[in-house]
């Protein structure tokens, strides 16, 4: 299927309608899935509701799947099918590791920052090679970065407005949920694309 992985929606502040519209442009440009990754402090009581979630995804016969993005002293970090919500700064180092989600570095080549991921890579299961704000030059940094350390890659098109749907989803083979999306990301076989070569 093909994913959008980083996005944000942020459905306690504009209601369903943004998250709703960024379905719509998904499904016309055949994109099979979205990930919502809110910031966590963006939402005002926790997760999205599993009756967001089943709305969103009946009205639009989409499948949604929910992850948080968070901000640390390495950068922003997506997780995946981790078990709270965490709502302030943290640093790296108190993140644990584990089989149960996955840690993807979000744009870490942007502003030229990419080594300081250097001493926790055994800790980082993917990192971004494509993101909507990346030039030529990042995405080669990331990508020589990736090979590196042995690391998976994901591209994202860390969706905030309409005209971000679609710049950078990736492949992810069938997911029932969030934990078969961990399994695939771990197991490398999440692709990044660029649908606008197609
Ligand atoms: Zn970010
Ligand atoms: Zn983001």
């Amino acid at each position: 299927m093909i994913a959008e992985i980083h996005v944000h929606g942020h459905p306690h502040k504009f209601g369903l309608d943004k998250a709703d519209t960024f379905c719509k442009i998904a499904k016309q440009k055949g994109i099979d899935c979205l990930i919502f990754t809110e910031h966590a402090h963006t939402l005002s009581n926790g997760f999205w509701t599993d009756k967001n979630i089943k709305i969103l995804s009946e009205n639009n016969d989409i499948i949604i799947m929910t992850g948080q993005e968070v901000s640390t002293d390495i950068g922003d970090i997506l997780l995946y099918g981790y078990p709270q919500l965490i709502q302030k700064k943290m640093l790296f180092k108190d993140l644990q590791s584990s089989e149960q989600w996955a840690i993807v570095s979000a744009h870490p080549a942007r502003r030229g920052k990419i080594n300081r991921l250097n001493p926790w890579m055994h800790k980082i299961d993917a990192i971004e090679v494509m993101n909507k704000s990346y030039c030529i030059e990042d995405c080669k940094q990331s990508l020589d970065f990736a090979k590196n350390y042995d690391c998976g890659i994901v591209g994202s098109s860390d969706v905030h407005l309409n005209r971000h749907v679609g710049i950078c989803p990736c492949y992810v083979p069938e997911c029932k949920d969030i934990f078969d999306f961990v399994s695939y990301i771990k197991l490398k076989q999440v692709v990044p694309l660029n649908i606008r070569a197609f």
